[in-house]
C-alpha cells in the first residue's frame, strides 16, 4: 500500500495508530497558533487535523458533538446561556441550537483559522452560525473565563484540543476555579476528558483539578469516537450542585432529531466500567 494514500495519527506511549485513506490533501496552513489541514477522504467526508491529531471529520463527528452538547443540558435544570470554549468547528454551537430553551450561546475559540476553514469543508457544521442566539468570538478562552462577571452563564463546554499548545491551560485548577466564579446557582462545565483506555492519568488528573477547584459533583460519560485514539472518547461534567439524574422525560421527548444521542444512550453513557470506577476510587 502506498504510504501517501494514508493519513496516520499515532498515538504516542500506546503503540498503536489510526489511519484514513486519504484522496487528497485539500488545504494545509499555519495559522497564528496551530497547524490546520483538510484532507478529502475515501470514506470518511473530509477530515480536519490540528497539529498532527484529527479533530473532525465528515462521517464520524456527530459523535462527539451531540454528546459535548445533550447530555449537559438534559442535566441543567433549565440552560439558557451557554458558551463553548474552542469548538470552531461548529458542530457543538449547532447542536446546542437544537435546544430551543437555550437563549444565548457565545462559540469562543482562539483561533478564527478553524472556524473559515470549517465554513468551506464542514458546511453542514457551520449551518447554525446565523441563529441569532449565536455569537462568535475568536480570543482566548482562559481570558474570556477569567475576566467573565460572576454567576453570568449557565453551561460551559470546553470542546478544545488536546491539552498542549493554547489548550494546556484549559485543563488546569485555575481555570475550572474562574469557570466557577462565572457560572450561575446551577451550573456545570462540561469537557472533552480523551481515552479512558489511553488516558486514564490525565482523566484522572483533570477530575482532581475540577475537584480542587471547588466542583464537588463529577460525572464522566463514555461514547465511541473512531478517529481518535482508541476510538473510545469521554467527556465529564463538574456541577456546582449536584448532578443527580437528567431530565429523562425531556430527553426522551426531544424536539430535535439527532444520529446518535438519544435517553438510553445518555443513561448508558454514565455506566463506569470497572477499571475505571476503581480508578475514581468508587
Ligand atoms: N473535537 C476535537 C477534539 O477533541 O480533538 C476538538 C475540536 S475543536 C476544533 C478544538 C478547538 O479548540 C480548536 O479550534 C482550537 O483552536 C481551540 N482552542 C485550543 N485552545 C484554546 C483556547 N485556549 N481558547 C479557545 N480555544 C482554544
Amino acid at each position: 500500500m502506498n504510504p501517501t494514500e494514508w493519513f496516520t495519527e499515532q498515538a504516542p506511549g500506546a503503540g498503536s495508530a489510526f489511519s484514513l485513506k486519504i484522496k487528497r490533501k485539500l488545504h494545509e496552513e499555519q495559522s497564528d497558533f496551530q497547524f490546520l489541514e483538510i484532507y478529502e477522504t475515501e470514506d470518511f467526508g473530509n477530515l480536519m487535523v490540528i497539529d498532527g491529531c484529527t479533530m473532525v471529520s465528515t462521517r464520524d463527528n456527530f459523535f462527539y458533538h451531540e454528546m459535548m452538547s445533550h447530555p449537559v443540558l438534559f442535566t441543567h435544570p433549565n440552560p439558557k446561556r451557554v458558551w463553548i470554549i474552542g469548538g470552531g468547528d461548529c458542530g457543538t454551537l449547532k447542536e446546542v441550537l437544537k435546544h430551543p430553551g437555550v437563549e444565548q450561546v457565545v462559540q469562543i475559540d482562539i483561533d478564527e483559522r478553524v472556524t473559515r476553514l470549517a465554513e468551506i469543508y464542514f458546511p453542514e457544521l457551520c449551518e447554525s452560525n446565523g441563529d441569532p442566539r449565536a455569537e462568535l468570538k475568536f480570543i482566548d478562552g482562559i481570558k474570556w473565563v477569567k475576566d467573565a462577571a460572576p454567576g453570568s452563564v449557565d453551561i460551559i463546554i470546553v470542546d478544545s484540543t488536546d491539552p498542549v499548545g493554547p489548550a494546556e491551560g484549559l485543563f488546569g485548577e485555575a481555570f475550572y476555579r474562574d469557570c466557577l466564579n462565572c457560572l450561575s446557582e446551577n451550573g456545570m462545565v462540561i469537557q472533552q476528558s480523551e481515552s479512558a483506555l489511553y488516558h486514564l492519568n490525565l482523566m484522572q488528573a483533570m477530575r482532581n483539578a475540577m475537584s480542587a477547584a471547588g466542583f464537588d459533583h463529577l460525572q464522566t460519560l463514555f461514547f465511541p469516537q473512531c478517529i481518535y485514539p482508541s476510538g473510545w472518547w469521554s467527556a465529564t461534567i463538574a456541577g456546582k450542585k449536584s448532578l443527580g439524574s437528567f431530565r429523562q422525560e425531556d430527553s426522551a421527548n426531544k424536539p430535535f432529531t439527532t444520529e446518535y444521542y438519544n435517553v438510553d444512550i445518555h443513561r448508558a453513557a454514565l455506566a463506569q466500567p470497572e477499571f475505571v470506577k476503581r480508578a475514581f476510587g468508587g
